[in-house]
């Protein structure tokens, strides 16, 4: 039979599905045409069945699925190490606030622009993100060629970004049609956090994320100050809250959930709402630990995120999967806590449909071609028992060479395809003396 054409055939030691099965391929190869995968199999009968324009052969190599973001807000990256060491509310009030009150277009632009190409270096091909001038934030996913669920956030108003609420709905309904045409881009309600609006805000801006079909999130309960906050100001817990106003949905997107009680997860749980899970920033921040095995015991449907780069502090979902496998363990005192495929999972297909982008996560015909490559041809991955084990515990972002996303090869062993990172870095140095200077004015 003649081998049918495709684009691209990618091929490497071992590749790591994530498919139904979470089937392992020794010496595997992966067909892509236009966007999507169209066959995957071992390389032999790849290469027999397919003929491609152009074949990468990444030698000593683990492909698998792009990593996805499940928490991040990427125009952070501008004020990643700017204020280190605070608790959450000093950190929020005292540094992150002044510094965005600031913040123009072009500057969310920018930030947006490191954290796409620090991703995309480090193997994530998708992110949910919340934050201010998101449309700044979607031309440069749309650029970088990235996906991404974009979220306008909003405070109580007036805020320094919205005076009235008609405003952020209007800018809201602005985003949505700016990317309605995009498959790659989505948008998302995202309200900043219960103790930051106010519980009619917050149910108001429900309505609309029912009305546009749209997924709707928000920080909760990420750390005891937050709880005692938000007792204070509502009398409530924050996740108490969230029931009482009907928030708690299948499409309710919870970022943290550290401080939860057994009670409120049974609420999450039978909500049908997803929680993202950040280690590094809940550890970063001292806000403490989430209790993510008995989240996931409970049932609910978690993924993992880095959260802003000024509280990680980067945005390498491989440091965050090693960190959420290590973390529970030690907190349990339980080797057996969290393993490997668990983590992979949130990072992968979990994730995927924390999303809300069903057709990516796992490497399966007929899916999008999100597919990153680690090369294994490193000391520190050296010899290969097990390319899983390596994934969680042993590689890191810089282990990336090969990164695709809908078929479109977007970075290559250090080039980037879809941005000009010498520019980047440039405008990057210039930002830090604006933000001294947003701190120097508080
Ligand atoms: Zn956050």
């Amino acid at each position: 039979m003649q081998p049918t054409k495709c684009d691209l055939i990618i091929k490497g030691s071992y590749i790591l599905t994530q498919d139904e099965d979470r089937k392992l391929i020794k010496g595997g190869a992966v067909a892509i045409s236009g966007s999507d995968i169209s066959a995957v199999g071992i390389s032999t009968e790849i290469e027999s069945g397919w003929i491609a324009d152009e074949v990468v052969d990444c030698g000593k190599s683990v492909i698998m699925p792009g990593l996805i973001n499940s928490h991040t807000h990427v125009p952070m990256t501008l004020m990643r190490g700017v204020a280190d060491d605070l608790p959450l509310l000093d950190w929020l009030h005292n540094y992150m606030f002044p510094i965005e009150s600031g913040l123009t277009k072009d500057l969310v632009e920018l930030g947006a622009r490191i954290g796409c190409a620090e991703m995309i270096a480090g193997g994530t091909t998708a992110f949910i993100d919340g934050y201010m001038y998101e449309d700044m934030v979607g031309k440069a996913v749309d650029e970088a060629g990235m996906k991404a669920v974009l979220g306008e956030g909003f405070f109580k108003f007036p805020s320094p970004f919205f005076k009235t609420a008609q405003d952020a709905w209007d800018e809201i309904e602005n985003l949505n049609a700016q990317f309605s045409e995009n498959a790659r881009i989505k948008t998302a309600i995202t309200p900043h956090a219960v103790f930051t609006t106010d519980p009619d805000q917050l149910a108001e801006s429900m309505e609309i994320a029912e009305r546009m079909d749209l997924l709707w999130q928000i920080h909760a309960a990420e750390s005891v100050p937050e709880t005692e906050l938000t007792l204070n100001t509502f009398g409530k817990r924050p996740v108490e809250i969230l029931k009482e106003y009907g928030l708690l949905r299948e499409r309710t997107r919870l970022h943290h959930c550290v401080d939860v009680t057994d009670e409120e997860i049974g609420w999450i749980m039978e909500s049908g709402a997803m929680v993202a899970h950040n280690p590094q920033s809940n550890l970063k921040l001292g806000s403490g630990i989430c209790p993510l095995t008995k989240l996931l015991e409970a049932g609910i449907h978690c993924g993992l995120g880095t959260d802003g780069a000024a509280s990680n502090n980067n945005l390498d979902m491989f440091d965050e999967m090693r960190t959420a496998a290590m973390l529970q363990k030690g907190f349990l005192q339980n080797p057996e806590a969290m393993p490997a495929q668990t983590v992979l999972d949130m990072a992968t297909v979990n994730g995927a449909r924390f999303l809300g982008f069903e057709d990516t996560g796992a490497l399966n015909t007929g899916m999008k071609a999100d597919i990153i490559v680690i090369n294994m041809d490193k000391m520190h991955l050296k010899p290969v028992y097990n390319p899983l084990s390596h994934a969680i515990y042993s590689a890191g972002g810089q282990d990336v060479c090969l990164t695709v996303c809908d078929g479109k090869v977007l970075y290559q062993n250090g080039k980037f395809s879809t941005l000009d990172v010498e520019t980047i870095s440039r405008e990057a140095e210039k930002a830090v003396e604006w933000a001294l200077r947003r701190l120097e004015k508080r």
